[in-house]
């Protein structure tokens, strides 16, 4: 909710309690005690929220990165592009962001009119990828040589997709929404939006490079896989048929409602990588 010590060490116990291989972990606006730069300039942090002091910060993201959590699978992302092997020997390419249009006054935030996706030159020293972009951003004809972004995860919302509030306003980021363009990952995974929850499939355009049309008929052959149970409690998207470049499955995976109640189903999606080099 604000970051808060106590509620780290509660998701860090649920991820290592989850039997999966990787655990791809980003923060997201209300990660507070997550942003250092946040973090020194809020010393305070907000009112209700106590002190918080360097060694409780340094924790905070060690909880994260420290051995343990990576000997459980999980691998801590703020914003970049970074592949990985799988035990299969698929390759996957993630492009992560933990950053929103500033709303408020939240983590990880940047003005709205800033494109921090398409700008290779706001790069620096310690964040030196920011962006899936330009020379970096091998493109879905690379696929093979498993240097495409095949997945990205943000935080946030594209323009236009799964972004719309509950007033009616499309509040994604329209930056991001051109770099999704550009890289036509096979999945784009975001939250933030609490009322924008669910999943589409969309195709691309050949001719403008512009979204063409959500299709609706997922194909459904692999939930046979699921249980019972996970039927019950989860969302599922076949995307296996999906070719790099052609179609992205986006999918808004808020799990609390707009009371901040955790009732909306998690999601799988199978999904086809290629193989690693
Ligand atoms: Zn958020």
């Amino acid at each position: 909710m604000t970051g808060k010590l106590s509620e780290h060490k509660r998701a860090v116990a649920l991820l290592k309690s989850l039997p999966a291989p990787l655990k791809i972990v980003i923060p997201g606006n209300h990660d507070l005690t997550l942003d250092r730069a946040y973090c020194s300039e809020h010393p305070r942090l907000y009112e209700w929220d106590h002190d918080h002091t360097e060694e409780e910060l340094t924790e905070a993201i060690s909880l994260y990165t420290n051995d343990e959590a990576i000997k459980a699978g999980i691998v801590y992302l703020v914003e970049g592009t970074r592949s990985f092997t799988l035990a299969n020997g698929a390759q996957m390419t993630v492009y992560a962001s933990a950053y929103t249009p500033e709303f408020y006054d939240w983590a990880f935030p940047y003005p709205r009119d800033l494109d921090r996706f398409n700008n290779s030159e706001s790069a620096t020293p310690s964040n030196p990828v920011p962006s899936c972009d330009s020379e970096s951003d091998p493109g879905p004809s690379d696929v093979y040589a498993g240097k495409a972004v095949n997945l990205m995860i943000t935080h946030g919302p594209p323009k236009g997709v799964l972004d719309k509030t509950a007033t009616g306003q499309d509040v994604g980021c329209e930056h991001l929404m051109r770099a999704v363009q550009r890289c036509k990952p096979l999945l784009h995974c975001f939250g933030h939006i609490h009322e924008g929850s669910g999943s589409k499939r969309m195709m691309w355009s050949t001719a403008n490079n512009s979204v063409l049309a959500a299709e609706s008929n997922t194909r459904m052959q692999n939930y046979d896989l699921l249980s019972e149970q996970q039927r019950m409690f989860v969302g599922y998207i076949d995307a296996t048929n999906i070719r790099h470049g052609a179609e992205t499955a986006f999918v808004n995976a808020s799990i609390m409602n707009l009371q901040y109640e955790p009732v909306q189903k998690p999601w799988i999606v199978d999904l086809k990588l290629p193989k690693a080099p």
